[in-house]
């Protein structure tokens, strides 16, 4: 029978790791279950795996154009990071020494840094210098293996800045491989000009931004800091309402720095997924475990705020909640290696190194509603996937510190070749 032709077949790898895709995020011992393959090849035509299975199989069925030798490395789906704050001008060093020294999040919110500080600079940015920094950042998560993200507005605060900074996205999502999807965060901070009268900037929030960010269609997701000193659980409900009404589906930051009932909050509006949760309740995790929010754990976060205290990520996968990992990309937190995340996830959470690849491929492209598309290897999904230079994924999180990342495909194109 003569050979079916393929693009590019990578041949030889020492192992495939897959998760497999199914309908659901996974959950529990399901985030074990890896499809594992030794000797693995995978065949690639126009852009979409065509089959993925033992070497001598693949050759007797597939020739192509192109071939990579992968022998001795690992073939895993390219990162979902599921939370990053992209879009921002500056940078926040002088808190970082601050931080050492012992200042908390909200000691430095209240002496206007944080996240205000960098919105006077995102403010005061053009687009097309926000454009040049993010594209940096994009340039280095490919290179580190993440091939579709999601990112957050909220360092502009106003009407035309929201919009500035998600137009940025919008353009950055058709013209850089890393794909991206987008989420409304103008309830990220009170901004200082509405310091004495927050219920004005919620009603702004959901009486102008959310109908014209939608009109313009420059957003998938809403999301809100619900947190005590930010965005109370009524404020936050309100614009989740209000983003759902316009199409915006929710998405929430929960329950990160106090026990405020984020999590509980998520549940009830239907929420995609709910993250941090570092401070949720049992109460609040049963419920999304029981509606099927996932969780965004985010250790990386932890770690740049200095805090002892990580996500308990154990109990979660036990009580049955589905688990995400993400970088929580920003100025305070700025990582743009998402194996830097599983090595945290590993070491400080107690994830396996499969439970931490299930988080950061498939339960991650879950919350951006692309499972069907992207974060497993399978016949059919978009050829997105990444050659380790190691022997296999269980050097995920082992090694860490330097990046493990040999080759970067992406819709089924060579984009990063460190070979
Ligand atoms: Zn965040």
């Amino acid at each position: 029978m003569p050979r079916k032709q393929a693009d590019l077949i990578i041949e030889n790898a020492s192992e495939l790791a897959t998760p497999e895709g199914g309908q659901k995020p996974l959950v529990g011992k399901q985030m074990l279950a890896l499809r594992i393959i030794k000797d693995a090849a995978v065949a690639i035509r126009n852009g979409r795996i065509a089959a993925v299975n033992k070497t001598a199989t693949i050759r007797s069925v597939f020739k192509a154009s192109e071939t990579i030798d992968a022998k001795g490395q690992t073939i895993v789906p390219g990162f979902v990071d599921p939370h990053t704050h992209l879009v921002f001008a500056g940078s926040r060093e002088d808190e970082f020494t601050m931080r050492i020294k012992g200042a908390g999040y909200m000691e430095i919110h209240r002496k206007g840094g944080g996240i205000l500080k960098t919105v006077a600079e995102t403010r005061r940015a053009s687009e097309a210098e926000l454009i040049r920094g993010c594209k940096k950042t994009l340039d280095i998560m490919l290179e580190h293996g993440t091939t579709t993200l999601e990112a957050k507005s909220g360092y502009g605060l106003t009407v035309e800045d929201e919009i500035k900074c998600l137009r940025v996205l919008k353009l950055l999502h058709e013209t850089h491989p890393v794909k991206i999807v987008a989420t409304f965060l103008g309830a990220h901070a009170i901004p200082a000009e509405y310091e004495k009268c927050p219920s004005d900037y919620v009603k702004l929030v959901v009486e102008e931004m959310i109908p014209k960010v939608a009109r313009s269609k420059l957003a998938e997701f809403c999301d809100v800091f619900c947190e005590r000193g930010v965005f109370n659980i009524e404020q936050s409900r309100h614009i989740l309402y209000a983003g759902k009404k316009y199409g915006l589906k929710p998405k929430i930051h929960a329950d990160e720095l106090t026990a405020f009932g984020g999590a509980e909050l998520a549940a009830e509006v239907g929420a995609v997924s709910a993250e941090h949760l570092l401070y949720a309740s049992d109460k609040g995790l049963k419920t999304i475990a029981d509606c099927g929010v996932i969780a965004v754990l985010l250790p990386a976060a932890s770690f740049a705020l200095m805090i002892d205290r990580f996500t308990d990520a154990r109990k979660m996968i036990e009580m049955g909640v589905p688990v995400a990992l993400g970088t929580d990309f920003n100025p305070s937190c700025w990582v743009e290696n998402q194996q830097m995340v599983i090595a945290l996830a590993c070491r400080q959470m107690k994830m396996t190194p499969a439970e931490a690849l299930v988080a950061s491929t498939i339960n991650a492209a879950r919350t951006l509603g692309k499972a069907s598309e992207i974060g497993s290897l399978e016949p059919d999904k978009k050829a997105d996937m990444l050659i380790l230079d190691v022997p296999n994924h269980n050097f995920l999180g082992y090694r860490f510190g330097t990046n493990l990342v040999n080759r970067v495909i992406k819709d089924g194109k060579i984009v990063v070749d460190l070979e």
